[in-house]
């Protein structure tokens, strides 16, 4: 299955296979402040490309505030929050109506996810929207993610990403992606701002965001849109960190797409500060947010550690300590040794009535069902 990234050996020796690509307003409305849809096409295309040769695609997409203000027919003048989120609520529907339609030519289906910092902040909102996306790229739908601007509140800082850069760097976490890709209407990151110094040159490669780099970005703001380099760099170091390589590339350079796929050094690319693998089971392994254990019988536990599967209720014999859905929790043999910790899909109590029995009865017990798996292979990491 695509989401089951330990199957897919053969895929695996592509240069990135898991991607997320942020698509800014500047990119989209070509400076223009209307949706330009043969702009849109000739990106949906190289996404499609890539698709057919079988890679994980999710596309971080802003635009809808231009596409709401175009269709109202109302000025640049007119700003404010609350009118903003006026703005997204009608330009919403016509950005996903041009990515339905032009993934439709290739038929690919796409799906709409809005998120905002707070749904992510809560740990059941982020196993919903992880499993849920994942689950998407199983079925082999492009998500096209943006912020729920109609929900998002500014006043409330931690409610609101205020910029899809950093939501794009989230949702490169959030699914674990190999690669993120900004594409926006500037080749990188320069030495200078290269709108006001003819000698700006462009940093092919970072190997590590430090404070000489943020002050470069502070020094090449791009007045256009809402997220300028600084984002850009924030966003690189949020994602770099969980172990994602970051490229900031020019999304109007033709064939930009399948140029880095094809492994060609476009743009700025930072490396990422740890492997991908290391940050995810580090965040696991810390003990930080472990809540309890599950004790399973030696068939579950074989299951788990030598054919990596998901951990269902019928193999869990004993629920240890009080968690929630969303929890991180250690997995242990009979006889009490750790074999991998996960995260859990049902929360304490519920793992109480369902431990010892088969998946079609959860429904029935439980009077909800968040899936068969109690924590899914996705979500664990074997020790
Ligand atoms: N969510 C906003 C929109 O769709 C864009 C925010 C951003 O570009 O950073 O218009």
């Amino acid at each position: 299955m695509a989401g089951n990234k330990g199957g897919k050996t053969a895929l695996k020796t592509l240069p990135y296979q898991r991607w997320v690509i942020k698509l800014g307003t500047g990119l989209l409305t070509g400076g223009n402040g209307y949706l330009d849809e043969e702009i849109i096409s000739g990106l949906v295309a190289q996404v499609a490309q890539l698709h057919k040769q079988g890679r994980e695609l999710l596309i971080v997409s802003s635009g809808a505030i231009a596409a709401g203000r175009h269709k109202l027919g109302l000025a640049r003048e007119r700003r404010g929050i609350p009118f903003k989120q006026v703005l997204a609520a009608v330009g919403q529907s016509r950005l996903m109506n041009i990515y339905d339609q032009l993934f439709a030519r290739h038929d690919i289906t796409v799906a709409q996810a809005l998120l905002t910092r707070a749904d992510l902040a809560d740990r059941a909102g982020y196993l919903n929207a992880r499993n849920t996306l994942l689950a998407l790229l199983e079925l082999k739908a492009v998500s096209i993610v943006n912020e729920n601007d109609v929900v998002a509140v500014d006043e409330i800082q931690e409610a609101k990403f205020g910029d899809n850069d950093n939501l794009s760097a989230m949702v490169a976490n959030l699914v674990d992606a190999d690669l993120l890709l900004l594409l926006t209407d500037i080749a990188g990151l320069y030495t200078a701002d290269p709108h006001r110094n003819p000698d700006a040159r462009l940093i092919p490669q970072v190997d590590r965001i430090n404070s000489e780099i943020e002050c470069l970005a502070t020094g090449t703001l791009n007045s256009f849109s809402t997220g300028g380099m600084v984002t850009k760099i924030e966003a690189a170091k949020l994602a770099t960190a969980s172990g994602v390589t970051v490229i900031i590339a020019d999304g109007r350079e033709p064939d930009v797409i399948l140029r880095l796929a094809a492994g060609e050094a476009v743009g700025t690319r930072f490396s990422p500060a740890v492997s991908r693998l290391e940050s995810r089971q580090r965040w696991m392994l810390s003990g930080l947010s472990t809540k309890g254990s599950l004790v399973v019988d030696t068939g579950a536990a074989l299951a788990l550690q030598k054919q990596k599967r998901s951990l269902l209720a019928a193999g869990i014999k004993q629920v240890e300590g009080k968690f929630e859905r969303g929890d991180i929790v250690n997995i242990c043999d009979p006889q009490g040794v750790c074999l991998s910790c996960g995260m859990t899909n049902y929360s304490s109590a519920d793992i109480a009535v369902i431990k010892g029995m088969h998946s079609g009865k959860i429904a029935t017990l439980l009077g909800y069902d968040y899936g068969s798996e109690v924590v899914h292979r996705n979500n664990l990491v074997v020790l």
